[in-house]
């Protein structure tokens, strides 16, 4: 059975967390927000309890996990070496969504890294998180709590429905604040690589260590080459529904084309949502397809804050088809962009219609 527990996500009540804790220590696994999205945590450093984390999600045991720490203090319990690099990054961004690679640690359970040399961690800054791992004293490992391929949680309730019967505890402590999961950021390279683009933007990271690049997973596996971070096989992150991604410069021109596309797939009796900012919404009124609003398409933050809602939201409504547009590539757009590619099952690009 699973529990779950209802706590402030400010100022969480000790007697809670310390429940939390106690299961983590035992060897269980507890879901808890952060600051990105619900993570599903284990002790990291306890090998049956990571083992788990893999068979409650049906995790393919290749993907790595993400270590959280209560402090960049304890991150000689799971790496070997730190980079000055990783210090002056943990200085900007920690605590907070930046995940580093560094070498792991001798001890760490290979479970964890999934047999590689090198571990992915980082340090959370939502308060229920860090409360968890100060209270269990341990690094816990967690990957979103979902099940695997499918959108990441921003509520309890989507763990709940996803992961109920098959993990001990939930710690409901409302909506994450970014709503994407956290930049993966390898700096075993020069110029640093992002793995992942997520919570921390690649203009950020280069205020800090000047040119960052960013990897293209797509292109390295249509070459077949060896991924340096193997979970991230492109399809994932993914509704049921068909999801169609339209991408262009010209969001007049985007809009204009899935409503036609819209249309085609209304009339073969296919049912359609339409995943789009509140100043799109006025184009489909009429359509007959479903729409929901994610946000202002300026604001970024929050369309990532409700983007996973969005696109289970139409998923639970019984879409067939799901027709999503793009947020540009700065600041989060390109996390956003990115999981919508993952997601996607076709990409329509749009020219410009001048
Ligand atoms: P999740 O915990 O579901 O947000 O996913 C964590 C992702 O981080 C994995 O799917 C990997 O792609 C990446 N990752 C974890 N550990 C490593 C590592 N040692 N090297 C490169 N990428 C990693
Ligand atoms: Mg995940």
């Amino acid at each position: 059975m699973t529990r779950i527990l209802i706590v402030n996500p400010q100022a969480p009540e000790p007697d809670l967390i310390a429940e939390a804790a106690a299961v983590i220590r035992a060897g269980g696994l507890v879901a808890f927000p952060t600051e990105t999205v619900y993570g599903l945590g284990a002790n990291a450093l306890d090998p049956e309890a990571v083992a788990s984390i893999f068979v409650a999600k049906e995790r393919p045991t290749e993907d790595p996990l993400i270590v959280h720490l209560a402090s960049v203090d304890d991150l000689p319990r799971v790496v070997r070496q730190i980079p000055e690099t990783a210090r002056q990054l943990a200085q900007a961004f920690w605590p907070g969504p930046l995940t580093i690679i560094f070498p792991r640690h001798d001890d760490l359970p290979r479970g964890v890294t999934a047999g590689l040399d090198t571990v992915a961690v980082r340090v959370p800054s939502h308060p229920v998180a860090i409360a968890l791992l100060q209270a269990s004293g341990v690094p816990i490992a967690a990957p979103s709590a979902n099940r695997f391929g499918f959108t990441s949680p921003t509520a309890a309730r989507h763990v709940f429905t996803d992961l109920e019967g098959r993990i001990d505890m939930i710690l409901d402590g409302g909506s994450p604040t970014i709503g994407v999961e956290s930049t993966v950021l390898d700096i075993s390279v020069l110029p640093a690589r992002i793995l992942r683009p997520g919570g921390v933007s690649r203009e950020a990271l280069q205020g800090v260590l000047g040119k960052v690049d960013v990897f293209d997973g797509t292109a390295a596996e249509v070459e077949k080459k060896p991924l340096p971070s193997p979970g991230m096989m492109s399809r994932h992150y993914a509704p049921r529904a068909t999801l169609i991604l339209f991408q262009g410069a010209d969001t007049q021109a985007v809009i204009q084309r899935m409503r036609q596309e819209a249309e085609l797939y209304l009339q073969q009796g296919e049912r359609v949502g339409v995943l789009v900012a509140e100043e799109d919404q006025i184009a489909f009124t009429g359509s007959g397809a479903a729409v929901k609003s994610i946000g202002s398409a300026g604001d970024a933050l929050q369309i990532a804050r409700n983007l996973y809602a969005g696109l289970r939201g139409l998923d639970e409504s019984g879409m067939d088809v799901i027709l999503a547009r793009d947020f540009g590539v700065e600041g989060l757009g390109l996390a956003i962009l990115d999981r919508l590619q993952r997601a996607a099952s076709r990409l329509v690009q749009v020219e410009s219609s001048s």
